[in-house]
C-alpha cells in the first residue's frame, strides 16, 4: 500500500498543461508554450565545453560529498563578488539541482511537527519538501496589490513554539517579484527562525540588483543553482548555503542520500560561474525585452498586472474579471486556441483566478501566444 505520506505529496499541475500539450502535438497541433518554466536558450558553449573536456580527463569517480572544493571556492567568490558576504566552502553543499538542496535543508532542520512559513502563492513543491521531512506547512496569504509580499504583522502572527524556518523566494516563481533590500531586512529580523531563501533566480533581475539574504543575516539557508541563469536545466546541478554548525550533518546526509553530486559537471558548474558572465548578459537582454512586451500586452489584453515582476521571467497575470477557475480555463485555453499557461491555483489557493505566463520563449511565440490567447477572450 502506497505510504499515507506519499499520498499526501500534492501534484504539480503545470506538468499537466504540459502532457495536454504533448498529446496535441502527438496529433500534429501547434501549441504554443508559455507555460515552462525552463529557459529556451542553449547553455553557453563555454560550459559545454568544459564539461566535454572534463569527462576527456575521466573526471568521472565520486567527489567529496560536499561537492569538488574547486566548485565550492567558485560559489565561494561568486557570493563575495556578488553580494559582498564571506561564505566559506565548507558552508556549501553541491547537488544535483537545487530540488535535491531544498530535500537535505529540510532533513537537516525539521524535527517531527515543526513548521515552516511558507507564502500562498509560491512554488507548488516546497510543500513536498516540507511534508517529506515530517514537517508541517504554515501557510500565510499574501495580496497581489502588495506584490504578494509578506506582511511582517501576519508573519508574528503565524508563529508558533514549533515554527522552524520562513521560506522566501525572491525574484519569485511564479510572481517575477524581486525582494528589495527593506523587504529582506523586514524578514531578516525574525531571528528565532532560520530563512530559507530560494535564490534561484538570482542574476534574472532586470532593474534593480536582488540582494542576497545572507547580507542581511547569516541564520540563513540559501538555495541556489545553475538551472535557470545557466540554461542548464538538463544539466541537474546545484547548491546550498548553510550555517557553520550544518556543515557535519549537510555532508553525512549527502555522503548516504546521493554521494556525491556528478563529477564531470561539478567542472562545467566552475566554467559557468568564472566564464559565462557575458553569455548571461546576453539572455538577461533577451528575457528583458520578452518581459516588457509580454506586460505590455497582457495589460491590453485585460488581464491585470498589479506589481510589474523585475525577475525570473514569469508574468503572474490577474485574470479574476474572467477566469474563477484557472485549472479548467488551462485547460480551455490549450484545448481551443493551443496555448499552454499555468493555473494559478497550481501555487495555491491564493493564486486563483490567476494565470502564469512564462517569457522564457521567444518574442514571436509570445507574439503568437498572445493572438491566439486574444481569439480566445473574443469567441468566450
Ligand atoms: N525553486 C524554484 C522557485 C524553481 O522555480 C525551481 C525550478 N522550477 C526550482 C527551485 C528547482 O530547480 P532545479 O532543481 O532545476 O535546480
Amino acid at each position: 500500500m502506497i505510504s499515507q505520506r506519499a499520498n499526501e505529496f500534492t501534484s504539480f499541475i503545470v506538468m499537466d498543461v504540459m502532457a495536454k500539450a504533448e498529446e496535441l502535438e502527438r496529433k500534429g497541433e501547434h501549441v504554443i508554450h508559455l507555460e515552462v518554466g525552463e529557459p529556451d536558450f542553449q547553455t553557453p558553449e563555454v560550459i559545454e565545453k568544459a564539461a566535454i573536456e572534463a569527462l576527456k580527463k575521466q573526471k568521472t569517480k565520486y567527489t567529496h560529498a560536499l561537492g569538488l572544493l574547486e566548485l565550492r571556492e567558485a560559489i565561494s567568490e561568486y557570493y563575495y563578488n556578488e553580494y559582498n558576504v564571506s561564505v566559506s566552502p565548507d558552508r556549501i553543499l553541491v547537488t544535483t539541482g537545487t530540488s535535491p538542496a531544498l530535500l537535505f535543508v529540510m532533513l537537516a532542520m525539521l524535527n517531527h511537527g515543526e513548521d515552516i512559513i511558507v507564502s500562498n502563492p509560491r512554488y507548488p513543491c516546497y510543500q513536498n519538501f516540507i511534508k517529506a521531512a515530517g514537517g508541517r506547512v504554515n501557510e500565510i496569504v499574501t495580496y497581489p496589490e502588495e506584490g504578494f509580499q509578506y506582511r511582517s504583522e501576519d508573519i508574528n502572527k503565524a508563529i508558533t513554539t514549533k515554527t522552524k524556518a520562513i521560506m522566501i523566494n525572491s525574484p519569485c516563481n511564479p510572481t517575477g517579484i524581486v525582494m528589495d533590500e527593506h523587504a529582506l531586512k523586514n524578514i531578516a529580523q525574525f531571528q528565532n527562525q532560520f530563512i530559507i531563501s530560494d535564490e534561484i533566480y538570482h542574476g534574472l533581475v532586470y532593474n534593480n540588483k536582488a540582494h542576497s539574504i545572507l547580507e542581511f543575516t547569516n541564520k540563513a539557508f540559501v538555495i541556489n543553482g545553475f538551472s535557470k541563469l545557466y540554461a542548464m536545466t538538463g544539466w541537474r546541478l546545484g547548491y546550498c548555503i548553510f550555517p557553520q554548525e550544518f556543515t557535519m550533518v549537510m555532508q553525512r546526509i549527502h555522503q548516504n542520500f546521493m554521494i556525491s553530486a556528478n563529477n564531470f559537471i561539478q567542472w562545467a558548474g566552475i566554467a559557468a560561474l568564472k566564464y559565462a558572465k557575458n553569455d548571461v548578459k546576453a539572455m538577461q537582454t533577451i528575457y528583458n525585452e520578452r518581459r516588457q512586451y509580454m506586460i505590455q500586452h497582457l495589460k491590453r489584453l485585460g488581464f491585470a498586472v498589479h506589481v510589474e515582476p523585475t525577475g525570473a521571467f514569469y508574468v503572474f497575470a490577474d485574470a479574476r474579471k474572467f477566469c474563477s477557475d484557472s485549472y479548467s480555463e488551462a485547460f480551455n485555453i490549450i484545448e481551443t486556441v493551443k496555448v499552454g499557461v499555468t493555473p494559478g491555483i497550481d501555487f495555491g489557493s491564493a493564486g486563483e483566478g490567476f494565470l502564469r505566463f512564462s517569457y522564457a520563449t521567444s518574442i514571436e511565440n509570445i507574439e503568437e501566444g498572445l493572438k491566439r490567447i486574444e481569439q480566445y477572450l473574443k469567441n468566450r
